[in-house]
C-alpha cells in the first residue's frame, strides 16, 4: 500500500491541454449514415480547434461483434477522408486499467455485486433500486454494480443546451461489470476518456442519457468530464434509430462525396448542392470553414425520410 491508494489507478495521457476528441464505434457492423453524422461532426469539431480526432473501437462484447467490422469502419473512415490521429484505441486491449479500475473502486467501497436477474429488475420497474446494496454479496456469478451515490445528473451540452434527467432514472447504480466477466460499457468509456484525456465528447443524442449516468463515474473517479456535444441522430421514424442491429444500410464508400455531403446537410449547414461532387477532401474542407455548432440542427432526433426528400438522391439508400 502506497500514499497515492487513494487516487483512482488511470494516468491521462494528455499532457498539453490541447482539444482531443474521439470517435467510439462498436464493431458490430460496417458503419451506416448514423454513424457516420457522428464521425463527421466530432471530426469537424476536432479539427476546427487544431485538435485530435482519436478512433476507439469498443470491441468489449464479443457475442455482438462482426469479425470483419473493425476492418470495414477503418475502411469507410479512410475513403471518407476521416483520418484519425494517434494509434487506434481498442477497448479489448484494455483489460487491464479496467481491471484496476474495478479493483480501486471496489477498495473505496464504491461497488457492490448484485445477484438480481434483468426480470426481476423489470418487474420492480426496469430501473434497479439499489437491492443488493447492502448484502456483501461475493462476486460468484454475479454481476458489479456501480454504487451511485451521485444527487443531480445535468449538464449542458454543447448544441441541446441544458440536459437533466431526475435522480430516480439517470442515478441507477449502474452495472460496470457484466455476470459473464464481460466489462460494461459506462465503466469501459469512462475510464478510455479519462486515460486517453478527451476534452468533448461528440455522439449521438441517443447517447444523452448514458451520458447522464456517466458523471457520476467520472466524479468517483477524480476525473473533470469532457464537455459534451451531442448530434442529432438518424431515425427511420420517431425513436427508432438507424443501427446496425436495425438493419440500416451500410455505407458506400464508393459514394464517399455524396455521403460527406448529405451528413453535413443532415447536421444542419448549408451546404452548397454544386459541391456534391467535390472529392471527399474538398467537401469537408468547406465542413470545416462553415462549421458554426451555433447552426446545427439542434434536436435530438431527424427523421430521414423528411429530410432526404429535399434531394434528389435515388442512389442514397439507409
Ligand atoms: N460504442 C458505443 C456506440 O457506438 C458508444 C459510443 C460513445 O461513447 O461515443 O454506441
Ligand atoms: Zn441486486
Amino acid at each position: 500500500m502506497h500514499s497515492s491508494e487513494s487516487f483512482p489507478p488511470i494516468q491521462s495521457n494528455n499532457v498539453s491541454n490541447e482539444y482531443r476528441g474521439r470517435f467510439a464505434p462498436s464493431p458490430s457492423g460496417a458503419l451506416h449514415f448514423g454513424s457516420l453524422v457522428a464521425a463527421v461532426g466530432g471530426y469537424l469539431q476536432a479539427k476546427t480547434q487544431q485538435g485530435k480526432w482519436l478512433l476507439r473501437i469498443d470491441d468489449i462484447d464479443p457475442p455482438r461483434q462482426d469479425p470483419e467490422a473493425i476492418d470495414l469502419i477503418q475502411r469507410s473512415l479512410e475513403a471518407h477522408h476521416l483520418f484519425w490521429d494517434e494509434s487506434i484505441i481498442f477497448q479489448s486491449q484494455q483489460s487491464q486499467v479496467y481491471d484496476d479500475v474495478i479493483e480501486w473502486l471496489q477498495q473505496q467501497g464504491l461497488s457492490y455485486y448484485c445477484q438480481c436477474t434483468r426480470k426481476q429488475i423489470h418487474a420492480e420497474g426496469g430501473v434497479y433500486l439499489g437491492h443488493c446494496r447492502e448484502l456483501n454479496l461475493g462476486s460468484h456469478d454475479h454481476s458489479m454494480r456501480f454504487r451511485n451515490d451521485a444527487e443531480s445528473f445535468e449538464f449542458t451540452d454543447a448544441l441541446l443546451g441544458h440536459i437533466s434527467f431526475p435522480k430516480n432514472i439517470a442515478g441507477e447504480d449502474f452495472i460496470i461489470k457484466r455476470k459473464d466477466g464481460l466489462y460494461a460499457y459506462h465503466l469501459a468509456s469512462v475510464v478510455d476518456d479519462i486515460q486517453f484525456g478527451i476534452t468533448e465528447v461528440v455522439r449521438g443524442a441517443d447517447l444523452l442519457y448514458p451520458s447522464a449516468c456517466q458523471l457520476a463515474l467520472f466524479e468517483a473517479l477524480h476525473a473533470k468530464p469532457p464537455n459534451m456535444l451531442h448530434l442529432p441522430v438518424a431515425v427511420f421514424s420517431p425513436g427508432r434509430k438507424l443501427s446496425k442491429q436495425g438493419h440500416a444500410q451500410p455505407l458506400r464508400d464508393k459514394l464517399a462525396s455524396e455521403n460527406l455531403y448529405l451528413a453535413l446537410a443532415f447536421l444542419g449547414l448549408p451546404v452548397p448542392a454544386t459541391i456534391m461532387h467535390d472529392t471527399p477532401e474538398n467537401i469537408l474542407r468547406w465542413g470545416a470553414e462553415n462549421w458554426r455548432v451555433g447552426s446545427l440542427y439542434a434536436k435530438p432526433e431527424r427523421e430521414m425520410a423528411s429530410f432526404l426528400s429535399q434531394f434528389n438522391c435515388d442512389h442514397f439508400s439507409y
